[in-house]
Parts: C-alpha cells; structure tokens; sequence
C-alpha cells in the first residue's frame, strides 16, 4: 500500500525538461545571444545583424543570410536534440559550433520564440514557441537566410528573471560576446542594435566584413574590436606544433593591461576562456612583465577536431586538449619568440 506523502516518481513533460536544460544553456540574455549567432555563422552567414531590447530582457533578435530552412525544418530546428551539423556517429569530429541541438528548444522553453526562415530557392515560413508549447508553421515573407526573435526571456522561469542584472550589465555582456564572436569572423559582417523603446533604435556596435587574407582581415577586425592602439602595438603570430597551428596577433608588453580584459582566446574558432591556455599566455610573457601587468593578445588555435573536447561544459568554454602539453608549448615558444625578436629590433633601432 502506497503511504499518503511518499514521492512518486513520474517522467517529466517534454516543456520540463527544456526548462531545465536551459538552465544549463542559457545563463543570462548573452548566453542566448552566443547560441544564436553561432547558430548563424553555422549557417554560413555572411552578415549577422543582432538586435536587443532592455539588455536582452524583453527582446533578442538575430538575422542572417545563411542557408536558411524549409517550412518542413522548422520544427525539427525547435525540437530537441535535433540538429544538422553531426549525425551522432561521430561525436569526435564536430567541425561547427553547434552539435547537441539543444540551444532552440532552450530557448523556445524559457521565452517567446519565432523562427523565419527561407532557403535560397524555397519559400519563407515561420514558427512560434512560447513557454514549450509550438504553433503550427506558417507561411512568412521572407529574404533567404533566418530571423530568429526572442522575446521575455525568463518569463516561464521567474526565478532566473530575478537573477539578472541591469539592462547595462546585460548589454554589456551581450556586446562582449558579440565582439569576441566577431574576432573569430573577419570575413563575416556583424552588427548589433539596442532597440530598447522600439523602433530603428541605436547601432552600439558594427563590423563590416574584412577582406584580404587571414591576417589582414584579422588585423582589421583587432582595429575595429580592440582600438588602433592594439593593433599598432601587435605582433603577427604563426607558428605549428605537431598539427596544432597557432595564429593571431599578441601586444607588444609596453602595450600590457592591469587585468586579463585584453585576453582573447579561441580554438577552432570557439571562444574559450580556458585555464591551460590563459596560463601559457601568461608563461609567455613572464619574462616582458612585471607580475601585475597582463598581456594582450587575440590567439587562434586550430586543431583537428578530435584532437580536442570541447564537449566539457554546455557553455563551452572550458575545452580539454588531448595533448595539453604540446597547445601550452607551441603558444609560450611562439609568443616568446615573437617578443623576443620585437625586443631585439627595438633596441637596435631605439637607443638605450
Ligand atoms: P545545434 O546548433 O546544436 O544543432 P540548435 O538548437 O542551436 O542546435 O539548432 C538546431 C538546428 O536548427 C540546427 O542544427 C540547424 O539545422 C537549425 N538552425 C538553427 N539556427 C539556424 C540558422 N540561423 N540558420 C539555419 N539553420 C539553423
Ligand atoms: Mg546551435
């Protein structure tokens, strides 16, 4: 006989587990904001234009012109661990940002969200989901590429509502993320709009396209992204250890900051903020600063997929190398020997 107060154990409902999940996924506002402009650069964008309202709040909007999707994808897209990018037999070798499929129905569990889209040849549809519950597709106006709109963010889960901060921390966050994703993607177009109050609202960031090669577009991005300054002062970094190839550009030290701000770190074009590698950026320079100073540097490491995990964490920014060693060697030889050959010509062409 079942006692009156014994739990039960019960499935939970598919909107349940959505809700949690975004828990995981979706911090705050940027979080969102990141899993939809990778999302687009996935996509194959050429352009990503991103809009918000009240630090993300109440309004995330982002468009490309991607490949798109057909009316019948929508929703797939929206569904759980439904994706394009892996076929699940492979989990060692994911060359996008995507893979678990998870960001939409995420995002569709914890506020309004509808999805535009069209391919190429296709026509446009749309797709609505608030709360886990879907609408039924509709046809929709559209360019090729996707517009995807997330409104009330939280609104479903009012305790993470409680724990956001003031529309200018979650902008903030919202433009750090935008910027570092936009590093990554010099051949990519970004811009980003607070449309707080309605309306055409206000450009508070914009990066056309780069053109060139790699280190050109790159140093034209750093301009744009981190100032002349930055780029005046960086040194051009290409090195390759046993198939991990490290570019970007790292500061000279007089161009040193009192906190990490200046650090940017990617692999394979992911943003990380990854302890092993911030420790090697640091090795690097332990001879060029003083210990309360710290380097700038944008670093790009590639490597093949299945040589590293990026699998650690949902948020991915912690990654696991499998040959740890060999990613902190190659970026402290290089660093250290770029610095070392700077150093070398300043002091022959300055005196003293
Ligand atoms: P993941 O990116 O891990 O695959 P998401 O939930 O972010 O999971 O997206 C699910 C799927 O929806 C993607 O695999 C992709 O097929 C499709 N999709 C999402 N955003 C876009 C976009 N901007 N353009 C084209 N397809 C998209
Ligand atoms: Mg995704």
């Amino acid at each position: 006989q079942i006692s009156e107060n014994r739990p039960v154990i019960r499935q939970l409902d598919e909107a349940a587990i959505n809700r949690i999940a975004a828990g995981e996924v979706v911090e705050r506002p940027a979080s969102a904001v990141k899993e939809l402009v990778e999302n687009a650069i996935d996509a194959g964008a050429q352009r990503i234009d991103i809009a918000y309202g009240d630090g993300g709040k109440t309004l995330i909007r982002v468009r490309d012109d991607g490949c798109g999707m057909c009316a019948e994808e929508l929703p797939m897209a929206l569904a759980r661990h439904a994706t394009s990018k892996i076929d699940g037999s492979d989990l060692l070798n994911i060359h996008t940002f995507g893979f678990r499929g998870e960001a939409l129905a995420s995002l569709g569990a914890v506020g309004r969200l509808s999805l535009t889209s069209r391919t190429a040849e296709g026509e446009g549809a749309t797709l609505s989901v608030a709360g886990g519950r879907m609408d039924a597709v509709k046809p929709a106006a559209a360019k090729p590429g996707t517009v995807v709109e997330l409104r009330d963010l939280f609104y479903a889960t009012p305790a993470r509502l409680k724990f956001m901060r003031t529309d200018r921390a979650e902008a903030q966050a919202i433009t750090d993320v935008v910027k570092r994703l936009a590093m990554a993607e010099p051949f990519i177009g970004f811009s980003l709009r607070d449309v707080s109050g309605g309306g055409e609202g206000r450009e508070t960031f914009r990066a056309d396209a780069e053109s060139g090669d790699l280190f050109d577009a790159l140093h034209g991005r750093l301009r744009r992204i981190l100032g002349s300054e930055f780029a005046d002062n960086a040194l051009k970094i290409e090195a390759e250890r046993e198939g991990i190839f490290l570019t970007g550009y790292a500061a000279l030290p007089t161009y040193s900051r009192g906190s990490s701000i200046a650090q940017y770190l990617f692999v394979n074009g992911r943003p990380v903020n990854d302890k092993l590698l911030v420790g090697a950026l640091r090795g690097a320079y332990f001879d060029f600063l003083s210990r309360d100073r710290h380097p700038a540097a944008a670093l790009f490491l590639e490597v093949e997929p299945n040589r590293v995990d990026v699998n650690v964490h949902p948020a991915k920014s912690q990654v696991r190398f499998r040959e740890p060693g060999v990613a902190r060697g190659l970026i402290v030889s290089a660093l250290r020997h770029a610095l070392a050959e700077a150093g070398h010509r300043a002091s022959s062409t300055v005196a003293g």
